[in-house]
């Protein structure tokens, strides 16, 4: 049986909706989006990145739109000042540790937000080496914003492999295969899911990669012939 729709304001509009629905839902009922990093509509919301946060009256905290459903009578503010503040220092804090360079969406939100990318010049940048060790893509985790948008993908809301976790704890925590294997070595398919979803370029197909290191197509060619055999002697080598 369908639940009868409940009443809602939104930024002062009153409006009906489903109890069944996320506050992201029904802010986009209205034509409002609502920034996000960690969402993407073929994975499970988990509240992670919390820049949809928003204002509800009466609550001490703001509330992460994309994994909170609506209530009876709730009262929403999405863009009030302390709304504004909160996306734009997750902006700032998230520019002071991560490469966002190949990430255009999130740019886009640091200048609607007037982010300042270097209010926190002495964090410490997230540093780690680009794994390149399979045919077909490359992950440079320096860009990873930790959405868990790929665990996602490569897990249970899509490829059901497993390939792909998070390791370490805290600031070093990171998305990781088991046991730090290379990629061939673990469960991973190739689907390119996790390319898929990612919205920082952390990962990216391999020819695209090296397209944008400036290479053109006999040079990838040609390391890609370098890299076989030399996985083929590795295998060999036992
Ligand atoms: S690699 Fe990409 S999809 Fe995976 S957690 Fe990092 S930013 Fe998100």
């Amino acid at each position: 049986m369908t639940p009868e729709p409940i009443t809602i304001t939104i930024d002062g509009q009153q409006i009906s909706v489903s109890p069944e629905v996320t506050l992201m839902q029904a802010i986009a009922s209205i034509g409002q989006d609502t920034p996000v990093i960690c969402f993407h509509e073929a994975t499970t919301s988990e509240g992670l990145c919390r820049l949809c946060v928003v204002e509800v009256e009466g609550w001490r905290t703001l509330a992460p739109a994309c994994v909170t459903k609506v209530a009876d009578e709730m009262v929403l503010h999405t863009d009030s000042e302390r709304v504004r503040r909160a996306r734009r220092t997750i902006l700032e804090m998230l520019s002071s540790a991560v490469d966002l360079s190949e990430a255009p969406a999130i740019q886009q939100q640091i200048d609607d937000y007037q982010a300042d990318p270097e209010r926190f010049p002495e964090a410490h940048r997230r540093t780690q080496p680009i794994l390149d060790d399979n045919p077909f893509y490359v992950r440079d985790y320096e860009k990873c914003v930790l959405c868990w948008r790929c665990v996602q993908a490569c897990g249970d809301d899509l490829q059901f492999t497993y390939a792909l976790s998070l390791g370490g704890r805290g600031y070093e925590t990171k998305i990781a295969t088991f046991f730090n294997a290379p990629m061939p070595e673990t469960t991973c398919v190739f689907c390119g899911n996790c390319v898929a979803v990612c919205p920082t370029n952390a990962l990216k197909g391999k020819t695209e990669f090296y397209l944008d290191q400036g290479m053109d197509y006999d040079q990838i060619r040609l390391q890609r012939r370098r890299q076989q055999k030399s996985s083929s002697q590795d295998k060999k080598n036992g």
